[in-house]
């Protein structure tokens, strides 16, 4: 683990242990996915002034009208990217803070993050950079087109919702690929994970999720 995990006060390790044990409650059973949160400096992925909260169960504000996710989310949507096939290079869509690229990063090979608001690019990038995660690559750009250059994916994690699927991006997968992706109108959408197979794809339906909008074209 490349990740200092030492911390004072708010920070501690006691406080982030109470996160996972409510992360466990609520059903999430991969113990990977549950060591790197519990790992993972989450305060170091907001501003100061709500860093006091980071290791609650909740979503907050990043600024430019974002939220940081919800660490169960971020968990339960981790955990079906890593459902077996387990894929080795993921494309994430809506870099946001950069925490859920975070926890990809330690555990696939390779991680593709596009985000259309440059100001929150550049800082994730410099967090991840600083946590010296370096199987990260990063675009500045609309999701809705993937990342063609690197395509196909073998899985797929939207983190802000469309309406309603790209069929774009479904067409970035690998043969097998998943995409886990949250649909529908603001405030309530359904957390789908979509399996291709060769021309075809099969939809199952996780939690109801409130997500921001998957916004079309550039911040
Ligand atoms: N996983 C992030 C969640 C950030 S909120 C985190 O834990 O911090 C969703 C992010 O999606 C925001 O940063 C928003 O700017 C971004 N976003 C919205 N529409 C987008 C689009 N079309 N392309 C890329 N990013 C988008």
């Amino acid at each position: 683990m490349l990740i200092d995990t030492q911390g004072i006060g708010m920070t501690s390790q006691r406080t982030r242990d109470r996160l996972i044990t409510r992360l466990r409650e609520g059903g999430i059973s991969n113990e990977r996915v549950l060591e790197v949160i519990r790992l993972i400096p989450r305060h170091l992925f907001m501003d100061e002034a709500m860093a006091s909260r980071a290791y609650e169960d909740t979503a907050l504000p990043i600024g430019y009208g974002q939220t940081i996710s919800q660490p169960y989310i971020v968990a339960r949507m981790t955990e079906a990217v890593l459902h077996p096939p387990t894929p080795a290079r993921v494309l994430e869509i809506g870099t946001g803070s950069g925490y859920q690229t975070a926890v990809l990063a330690q555990l696939v090979e390779q991680v593709f993050s596009v985000e259309r608001v440059g100001a929150l690019l550049s800082q994730a990038r410099q967090r991840l950079s600083h946590l010296q995660l370096r199987n990260i690559q990063f675009r500045l750009g609309d999701g809705h087109e993937g990342w063609e250059k690197h395509a196909p994916f073998d899985a797929i994690l939207v983190t802000a919702a469309p309406e309603e699927t790209p069929v774009g991006l479904l067409q970035q997968l690998v043969e097998g690929g998943k995409m886990v992706i949250p649909v529908g109108k603001s405030q309530q959408q359904r957390l789908q994970v979509i399996t291709r197979q060769a021309q075809d794809y099969t939809y199952q339906s996780l939690d109801w999720v409130s997500f921001v909008p998957l916004v079309k074209g550039m911040g």
